[in-house]
């Protein structure tokens, strides 16, 4: 199909008439995120073939397809929008996947007045998806003529301009990943992005996510976070090139790992962000003198308005020579990027951090440089193209349907204002503010707020943001009470006046009363002092109502989490997810420093205080590059956990000196992962026992996760041989059940209350207490108040849970009575579902209110 100056004639594959792609309803399209093309009203119902090519994609609803030409152009086909949810009714592919087909085929058949009557919209797209691999797409003219007229013409780079079409082709085979589910609670937003788009750019290949049939360069935090992925999707890497199999490999497992996030923590947050978007509408609650909002964070406080002010960066029109606007540009980025390093090492909360880190992936993002660059080289000065570089990417942000990704747009806007200023040479000074005030704002930015003096805050108050936004994040981690969405008279409230913020109940008073101060000033009171008590008696050991004692520890990745998790009241580490140290680096740590991890570790909890270490637990759904394991059609039944190690002794011997030589003198606990039976452990126990005789120490305690059904059904074997059990429910629910933890549709039936899971704990509790073992849980479900109870009627005596659920944790075990919860426990292992164990905890949890 190409012409003599070897452009590829795109014929159009319906009759019908040309629609810009701004034209269409949906910002994937309209904004060309999907690819460059063009859209047309159709009105012929069979589509045919616009170029000659592979069928790379049929999509399972049968209403899109990708072909690639020859010369390496991926073409998208699209019918209509929002066209997937009619489940392939109405459509009849014509060609399969992996099929050559030629220019004027008939690919798909499709009853185009069902669908006209069913979909939003009839417009179909043509699309070419590898946008990098064109220079430009010039649009025909006239009234289209499905198979005789051409649509588009594509002018692929030259040699001269950038790596030819046939470029990736020629540079080696296309790879496409097996489909990788994901596990990140609130999908690839900008903190797990900014990781996999900097792991992306290590690798000297063309690297893309593939969703659905959002496509998105990964490289880019931008395109990354614009795929809208939630959790539970399907995302596929493809990558091109000698570094492919190996970009393939180490990004599927990051992104098996969560991309850096800690996973149960971020599904926590989620929780907590539901819970407080699901208030009724402010409207609903209007009276004279308040002003309501949406809680960003619970609590009350009285103080004097403070308005936040900020002056807008002032931007020079007047642009140089190019190349002197380039370079104004990578100054300022620089200058930047230095500061946002010296905020982040200054921040001493995960919060601030978190928030630092990701607007410092934003900075390195190409599609935003690529952009500015396009801008200079249009004549436009360094501050105006970027901008209008920035604007661009957040508005692609803003258009997406997920609030947590519209809400990144604020990030983007924050750190390229902090970038402008920069190139104006003004410096982005923290205000000063009054003490005890009431901060009133249009929003905070980001930055604004990891900066913030919150010594001098004691409330927040901004029209903008969200439950979900930073504002709302920081003030949860700090106990901030803090109010968003609020009504827009709050930003006329006079400096300096007294206000009552209730932000437990949605609500500013503006002028409150002598009555309501009052009132109000108790209520403080009394909040100061059930949470002071709470967390005195998070510092204290736990103890049930009825005197028994019941550990209550943490789930931890390394040394920062441990202090965290010690400041949060945990009396130990019941579970180090030693993988942490393995995942997302080309070789495995040698023996020096895992020690070092180790010991850091140990250090912070001292002698004392028990230290649970998980062994390697990786391999079948989570592999590491840089060890071979075989493709398996079932990861999550292959190689896995424990079964890896003993399949490569010479990495599990590594990792066993180094904590027997980095945390042998704390009080060590080694954990052994997916044991399915008692050779495993026997197995395990000689390897140790052998490298604790060769260092001339002790071996320490040597304990069994339950995850596996086998392991629980013969508990009592491995409890005469196992020093400790720890259930891990995540796992053994998913056994037990038969559903994929990660499996977004079955997410709600995957209940580690069921039943079947409780009568597993139970057997693996009472052969525990048959030997003299101690039996804890460390995974999702200890964390839950509800399950508590049940845990401990079943004979659990120890609690694994993420930092922030310690307090609450040790609260809820503090109000039950041993005996209690034993009577509840059986009456639960007589119910037949999961739904009728949770109504009963919930009537148990009612009449035990703490
Ligand atoms: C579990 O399976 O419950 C567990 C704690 O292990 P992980 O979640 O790390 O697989
Ligand atoms: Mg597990």
């Amino acid at each position: 199909m190409a012409d003599s100056t070897s452009a590829v004639a795109v014929l159009a594959p319906l009759s019908g008439i040309r629609v810009a792609l701004e034209r269409v309803p949906d910002p994937v399209f309209a904004q060309r995120i999907v690819g460059d093309g063009c859209s047309l009203d159709p009105v012929s119902g069979t589509l045919l073939a616009p170029i000659d090519g592979r069928v790379v994609q049929l999509h399972g609803s049968r209403h899109a397809l990708t072909l690639r030409s020859p010369a390496g152009i991926d073409l998208l086909l699209h019918i209509g929008v929002d066209t997937v949810g009619l489940r392939g009714e109405g459509f009849e592919a014509l060609v399969a996947e992996g099929e050559e087909v030629r220019a004027g085929q008939p690919l798909i058949r499709f009853d185009i007045d069902g669908v006209a009557q069913r979909a939003r919209s009839l417009l179909t797209q043509v699309l070419v998806a590898n946008v990098d691999a064109i220079e430009r797409i010039e649009l025909g003219r006239g009234a289209l003529e499905a198979g005789g007229s051409v649509l588009f013409r594509v002018f692929p780079k030259s040699a001269s301009t950038g790596a030819p079409v046939g470029g990736d082709a020629a540079a080696g085979e296309l790879l496409v990943s097996d489909p990788l589910p994901l596990p990140n609670p609130a999908g690839l937003h900008a903190r797990p992005a900014a990781v996999l788009a900097e792991r992306a750019r290590a690798f000297d290949c063309p690297i893309f996510l593939l969703l659905g049939e959002r496509r998105g360069n990964a490289r880019s935090v931008v395109e990354i976070m614009a795929l809208g992925s939630r959790q539970g999707d399907a995302l596929r890497i493809e990558a091109r090139g000698p570094a492919a199999t190996s970009a393939i490999e180490t990004l599927s497992a990051l992104i098996r790992q969560g991309c850096g996030e800690d996973l149960e923590a971020a599904a926590a947050q989620l929780a907590a962000m539901t819970a407080a978007a699901s208030q009724p509408a402010a409207s609903s609650r209007r009276e004279p003198g308040v002003l309501v909002g949406v809680t960003a964070s619970p609590g009350m406080a009285l103080g004097a308005v403070a308005r936040w002010r900020r002056a807008a960066p002032r931007i020079v029109d007047q642009a140089g020579a190019p190349e002197a606007e380039r370079e104004k540009l990578t100054k300022a980025l620089d200058e930047v990027r230095r500061r946002l390093a010296r905020l982040g090492s200054a921040a001493h909360d995960a919060a601030r951090s978190g928030v630092l880190g990701a607007q410092q992936g934003m900075l390195d993002d190409p599609g935003l440089a690529e952009k500015a660059e396009e801008g200079i080289a249009a004549g436009l000065s360094a501050g105006r193209a970027w901008q209008a570089a920035v604007e661009k990417q957040a508005g692609v942000l803003e258009a997406l349907d997920n609030p947590l990704m519209r809400e990144r747009a604020a990030d983007l806007r924050d750190v390229g204002a902090a970038v402008l200023r920069a190139f104006s040479g003004e410096v982005e000074q923290p205000a000063e503010l009054p003490e005890g005030c009431i901060l009133v704002a249009e929003d905070l930015t980001p930055s604004e707020t990891a900066q913030l003096d919150v010594s001098r805050v004691r409330g927040l108050c901004t029209t903008g943001g969200g439950p979900t936004g930073h504002v709302a994040i920081l003030a949860r981690s700090l106990g901030l009470p803090a109010l968003c969405g609020v009504d827009a008279g709050v930003l006329d409230l006079p400096e300096g006046s007294e206000v009552l913020l209730d932000a437990s109940a949605g609500r500013l008073l503006s002028a409150p009363d002598d009555g309501q101060r009052e009132a109000a000033r108790a209520a403080i009171e009394r909040a100061r002092q059930r949470q002071a008590s709470m967390q005195a008696a998070a510092a204290r050991p736990a103890h049930s109502r009825c005197g028994a004692r019941i550990l209550v520890v943490a789930n931890v990745r390394h040394a920062g989490d441990a202090r965290e998790a010690l400041a949060a009241g945990a009396e130990g580490v019941g579970l180090l997810r030693s993988e942490f140290l393995f995942d997302a680096r080309d070789s495995a740590p040698d023996e020096a420093e895992q020690a070092a991890a180790y010991a850091e570790v140990a250090e912070a909890l001292g002698p004392q205080r028990p230290l649970v270490i998980r062994t390697l637990d990786v391999g079948g759904d989570k592999p590491l590059p840089y060890l071979p394991l075989p493709r398996e059609d079932n990861p999550f039944l292959g190689l896995r956990g424990i079964r890896v190690s003993l399949a490569h002794p010479e990495l599990f011997r590594v990792q066993l000196r180094a904590l027997l030589r980095g945390a042998g003198q704390g009080d060590l606990h080694l954990m052994l992962p997916m044991v399915a039976g008692v050779e495993e452990l026997r197995e395990a126990r000689t390897l140790l026992q052998r490298e604790a005789d060769a260092l001339g120490v002790a071996a320490p305690k040597l304990g069994v996760m339950i995850e596996v059904p086998s392991a629980a059904l013969t508990a009592d074997a491995l409890a005469a041989e196992a020093d400790f059990f720890s259930i891990g429910s995540n796992d053994l629910t998913q056994y037990t059940l038969a559903m994929d933890r990660g499996h977004a549709r079955l997410a709600a039936q995957a209940d580690a209350l069921h039943p079947a899971v409780l009568r597993l704990v139970g057997m693996t509790a009472e052969a525990g207490s048959r030997h003299g073992r101690w039996v804890g849980v460390c995974g999702a479900i200890a964390a839950d108040p509800l399950a508590v109870p049940a845990l401990l009627g079943l004979g659990v005596t120890e609690l694994s849970v993420p930092a922030p659920a310690v307090a609450a944790t040790k609260a809820t075990v503090a109000a039950q009575s041993l005996e209690d919860c034993r009577a509840l426990a059986a009456e639960l292992l007589r119910l037949g579902t999961a739904a009728e164990v949770r109504a009963r905890l919930a009537d148990w949890e009612a009449a035990h209110a703490m």
